[in-house]
């Protein structure tokens, strides 16, 4: 069974700094060159290789990355959310769930 993640980041919270990006395995993410509302450089999946590890959703201090994992499994694409961690009004809530 094939794994592969894919990471989305809320760009308008994000603050550029770089955390996700040292902490990722794989070298996925990177900082765009465009920035978004509040002047930064946010961060952005660059390579296709991401494995849904979370270590980049789990260092980021702001709480603006969602982690998928996609599995194939006899020809059919599931995918699921295996962590988010939300920040609403600074309320900041965690939810991993690793099978
Ligand atoms: S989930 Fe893991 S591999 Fe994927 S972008 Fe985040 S740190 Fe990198
Ligand atoms: S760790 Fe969070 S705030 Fe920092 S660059 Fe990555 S997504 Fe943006």
């Amino acid at each position: 069974m094939a794994i592969k993640g894919a990471v989305h980041f809320d760009i308008e919270t994000c603050k550029g700094c770089e955390l996700c990006i040292e902490a990722c395995p794989q070298d996925s993410l990177a900082l765009s060159k465009e920035i978004n509302k509040i002047g930064y450089h946010y961060a952005v999946q660059i390579e296709d290789n991401c494995t849904g590890c979370t270590n980049c959703a789990l260092v980021c201090p702001d709480a603006v990355i969602t982690v998928y994992r996609q599995s194939k499994k006899k020809g059919k694409d599931k995918r699921e959310e295996v962590a988010r961690i939300s920040n609403v009004r600074s309320d900041v809530s965690i939810s991993i769930n690793d099978k």
